[in-house]
């Protein structure tokens, strides 16, 4: 298997475009990741998650870890055959999802003890545990296993999290070895405090990792914290390697971070709010549970060309969104992940041709406008 490597073709103030080549193919950056939690990006088939514009998907450790289970994902050959998805695959640790989901937790040097929010079950989590899952999973870029307090957390707090997080992206960074092909990431952390961030890249830096997340944002902090943290926590990372905002967000968020240098990001939020009827145009957010749609022939989006917009009208994703039909979670989320994609690919072809801070302008004016008029 060939090398794994990142290369920045621009840069336009702090926003950066590249490519993250592996060989599984080849990820645009700025990229967006749509989530693929328990091996499926729910509602849609990879192949058209792909036709998106998608480069890479996210996966959950926590979640696979606990049904189908890693050793089982492996058996049947990874989760790239197991899904259907041959293009790279991003893992997250598993130590997330353990504090916000899973029940009877229990933190040591060591590692996390829970118990399944599914039956019950108990497990061990450990930065081994969780590099070795993510080898079985067959996972592209492995993120290193940390701790993420809830915000607003005391200093002292923060700091004794950001050590134990550094302690076990050293030992994150041993369990995973040697894997051509692979990427690991380490994640610094340090809530919002800049001297505490500052203390975390150094020590990520000097154990060396393939590329940087920015962790412990996005946690409830509001946007205003969470862009002040990204003015300063990217710059701090090394710039020869992809910096990876992690869960984030909604359209705004995105478009801010990039701004500020982050490279990757992810989120729940096109699928999720595609399954609640919710859809997110160039023109901001639209309910089409809401009845102004009902009689509504024209399109969601006159000039989106995603399958969605080009066949059907709001009257009818408001009569499938109110029937709880299946397929209108499929074509709102259809949606969402076309305008999320196309919203990557402009800010591509922007920062390439550096006009950023135009586009900059331009999105904001226009998503702030509102929806179409009422007919
Ligand atoms: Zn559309």
């Amino acid at each position: 298997m060939g090398a794994a490597s990142f290369s920045l073709n621009a840069r336009d103030g702090k926003a950066r475009c590249g490519v993250i080549s592996t060989p599984r193919g080849d990820i645009r950056t700025p990229a967006f990741m749509p989530v693929g939690t328990a091996a499926t990006v729910k509602g849609m088939l990879p192949e058209n998650v792909r036709a998106t514009g998608a480069d890479v998907l996210l996966g959950n450790t926590y979640h696979l870890m606990l049904r189908p289970g890693a050793e089982r994902v492996a058996q049947l050959g990874g989760l790239h055959k197991f899904m259907n998805w041959q293009r790279p695959i991003l893992t997250d640790s598993g130590g997330f999802q353990v504090m916000s989901l899973a029940s009877l937790r229990k933190l040591t040097e060591k590692g996390v003890t829970f118990r399944s929010h599914i039956d019950g079950m108990k497990y061990d989590l450990t930065p081994e545990r969780s590099m070795e899952i993510q080898r079985l999973l067959g996972s592209d870029i492995v993120m290193a296993f940390d701790e993420c307090p809830a915000l607003p957390a005391d200093r002292t707090r923060l700091n004794e999290s950001m050590q134990l997080s550094m302690r076990w992206a050293q030992r994150s960074r041993e369990a995973f070895g040697d894997r051509p092909g692979h990427m690991l990431f380490g994640i610094q952390q340090g809530g919002l405090e800049q001297d505490l961030r500052e203390e975390s890249a150094k020590a990520l830096t000097e154990i060396g990792f393939d590329g940087y997340a920015v962790g412990g944002l996005a946690v409830g902090e509001g946007q205003e914290a969470m862009f002040g943290c990204l003015d300063f926590a990217p710059d701090q990372l090394p710039e020869d390697k992809p910096r990876y905002l992690m869960g984030v967000g909604k359209p705004a968020d995105i478009v801010g971070a990039v701004a500020r240098g982050i490279d990757m990001m992810d989120c729940v939020l096109p699928s999720r709010s595609g399954r609640t009827g919710q859809a997110w145009t160039r023109r901001g957010q639209v309910n089409l549970r809401n009845a102004r749609h009902a009689d509504d022939p024209r399109p969601l989006d006159e000039h989106c060309s995603c399958p969605c917009c080009q066949s059907y009208s709001r009257a009818y994703l408001h009569h499938v969104t109110r029937s709880k039909e299946m397929i209108a979670g499929t074509l709102l989320t259809w949606h969402n992940l076309h305008y999320y994609q196309e919203l990557m690919e402009g800010m591509r072809a922007a920062i390439s041709e550096g006009r950023f801070a135009s586009f900059q302008t331009d999105f904001e004016a226009e998503f702030g406008s509102g929806d179409i008029e009422l007919l």
